[in-house]
């Protein structure tokens, strides 16, 4: 066993789901990098990031799950889910469509994922003119199907730092 003391009191982990371009990994990267990428991001394989969030005086830290490009064929597998306490279902609000496919993806989580999982619903580029889903429609959808919501931009860093740690606050909550 390791000697080196535990730097953290808790560990998180959490989900990025919904239709592939809707920002899932520049979502991740702003957030744990503080950085954005114009271009796609491929990932090859299984891949996770971990951010350390202080959290009332205690460290949480998130192990947060990206999709690697599977969600392109729908082919995520049970074994992604397991185990997660938190899962983002994410749209692009300048594409009906991958707002549109939340109902599903929604579906997909209630048919895998843990029933104590915490969930957020997240409309991704508000940064962009071009919308094609209101605030409002977004809102409406999470009253719908009960979830928390919030509007963000990977781009313009607005409300990324925020979406995580109200997440973790909410699974935290239900913790203890
Ligand atoms: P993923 O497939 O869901 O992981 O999507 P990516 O993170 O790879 O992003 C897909 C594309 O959308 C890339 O070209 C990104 O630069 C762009 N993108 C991601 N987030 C934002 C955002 O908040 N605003 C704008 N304008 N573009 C974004
Ligand atoms: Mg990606």
């Amino acid at each position: 066993s390791s000697t080196a003391a535990k730097n953290y009191d808790s560990v998180m982990k959490i989900l990025l789901i919904g239709d592939s371009g809707v920002g899932k990994s520049c979502l991740l990267v702003r957030f744990v990098e503080n950085k954005f990428n114009p271009s796609f991001i491929t990932t090859i394989g299984i891949d996770f990031k971990i951010k350390t969030l202080d959290i009332q005086g205690r460290k949480i830290k998130l192990q947060l799950w990206d999709t690697a490009g599977q969600e392109r064929f729908r082919t995520i597998t049970t074994a992604y889910y397991r185990g997660a306490m938190g899962i983002i279902l994410v749209y692009d609000v300048t594409d009906e469509r991958t707002f549109q496919n939340i109902r599903q993806w929604y579906s997909t989580v209630n048919e895998h994922a843990n029933e104590q999982v915490q969930l957020l619903l997240v409309g991704n580029k508000s940064d962009l003119g071009n919308r094609q889903v209101t605030k409002e429609q977004g809102e409406e959808l999470a009253r719908e199907l009960g979830l928390p919501f919030m509007e963000a931009s990977a781009k313009n860093d607005d409300n990324v730092n925020d979406l995580f740690l109200q997440l973790a606050k909410l699974i935290q909550e239900k913790i203890d």
